[in-house]
């Protein structure tokens, strides 16, 4: 179901128009809670901006009755680039614009990524997304909550000591979450640039302060480091072989494969990046290659046991608002099951990111961040991307109602 725009806007309740204090009641056919439980026929009660309860074969009247979708809690996307957009020529611009063009791209991205059901992102991150992150906390501007690095550390940031200090700073600076590469991108061939003894300070020096750390990291030797020097989460992979995967698996390490956006829509977006930096014929050229690799290794990912695989999609500058894909993909290529697809972009990303008491689950305390589908994913997993209502902290942001005839 794809409505015009207009249409689209009209149906919109506005999140003005329902009081604090409200008691709301959404009415589903299905309900899967985000940590593997299915409630049939169960309505949410949300008061404020907190789930009170969650009642089956309850008889009061629903505020919103969605009779025949599903709803999940809202999604969540741990690598997310908000920032990222094409220019007035419809290239790829990198923060080439004034600071006002460039926070409201910022805020455009943030709009259709809410309005695609995803409720919270993780930015691995610029400046503005400060500004961006504290804006749409104080309530009014529709976005989804954020997460944001400001900077990033590569290997270019001087000696672990040097580093050290840059990570202090980040948390100064508000920092969520320290991002690192620790290889080169896929568009270089991926091999490992930090040093061990730069990885060590950057993720020491991070769990000293506080923040967690997401790295980076292509090939097998990179993500060995990064492991062994403590860090959090990986990102990308594309070279992951099975011992690095087990790895990962037994230190308790996440790890963020991208395996249903980001390639895809360089792919499909070529003209719009070609002759930009390392987006010349041989970078394509390696990206394409990455789409086999990818396929390939999301396989043995998701067959490897115990390993935390979140949901990010490293979404770039033509990819917002299409971050569902990488559900869609990972079930598809990768022969996840829908459930554990789902629970990676609900309470298992919420977990990642420390946030697992207050969101990614549906039950009575956590935040109301809840969306609907409009069709099972348990039975068809494209139904992630069939997003019909949005709501996030106890207010709607969006409502189609379902339509009458198919
Ligand atoms: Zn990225």
């Amino acid at each position: 179901m794809r409505l015009p725009a207009v249409l689209l806007a009209l149906l919109m309740v506005p999140a003005t128009l329902l009081s604090q204090d409200q008691t709301v009641r959404i009415r589903a056919a299905t309900v899967i809670d985000g940590t593997g439980k299915t409630l049939r026929n169960a309505t949410i009660v949300v008061r404020g901006s907190k789930i009170t309860s969650i009642e089956t074969a309850s008889a009061g009247v629903a505020t919103y009755d969605l009779a025949t979708m599903t709803v999940i809690p809202g999604m969540i996307d741990v690598h997310s680039h908000l920032g990222w957009h094409f220019d007035k020529d419809g290239r790829y611009a990198a923060r080439r614009g004034t600071p006002a063009e460039e926070i409201l791209y910022s805020a455009e991205n943030a709009y259709v990524t809410l309005m695609a059901g995803f409720t919270t992102i993780q930015s691995p991150g610029q400046a503005n997304d400060v500004e961006l992150r504290d804006a749409i906390a104080r309530g009014l501007f529709p976005g989804p909550r954020v997460l944001t690095s400001i900077r990033q550390l590569n290997e270019g940031s001087g000696t672990p000591d040097e580093i050290r200090t840059k990570v202090q700073q980040l948390k100064k600076d508000g920092a969520d979450v320290v991002k690192i590469f620790a290889s080169a991108s896929i568009r270089d061939g991926g091999k490992q640039t930090m040093t061990s003894a730069q990885l060590e300070a950057a993720c020491g020096e991070a769990k000293a302060q506080g923040l967690r750390t997401m790295v980076h990291a292509h090939s097998p030797e990179s993500i060995k480091a990064s492991v062994d020097a403590g860090c959090d989460q990986i990102e990308h992979g594309v070279f992951a072989d099975e011992p690095t995967l087990k790895l990962m698996a037994d230190k308790g390490v996440y790890f963020d494969p991208n395996v249903g956006v980001v390639l895809q829509n360089y792919l499909r977006n070529k003209a719009k990046y070609l002759g930009i930096g390392n987006y010349n014929e041989e970078g394509f050229a390696y990206m394409e290659k990455g789409l086999a690799l990818n396929a390939t290794m999301i396989k043995k990912a998701v067959a490897t046991p115990n390993l935390k695989m979140v949901l990010g999609t490293d979404a770039v500058a033509g990819a917002h608002g299409h971050n569902a894909d990488e559900i869609v993909e990972r079930v598809r290529q990768g022969n996840q099951k829908p459930m554990d697809a789902i629970i990676s972009a609900t309470s298992l990303a919420a977990r990642s990111m420390r946030l697992d008491k207050t969101i990614g689950t549906l039950a009575v305390g956590y935040d109301a961040d809840l969306v609907a589908l409009d069709g099972d994913p348990l039975a068809d997993i494209t139904a992630v991307t069939r997003v019909a209502f949005v709501m996030k902290g106890g207010k709607v942001y969006k409502h189609i109602a379902p339509a009458t005839t198919r």
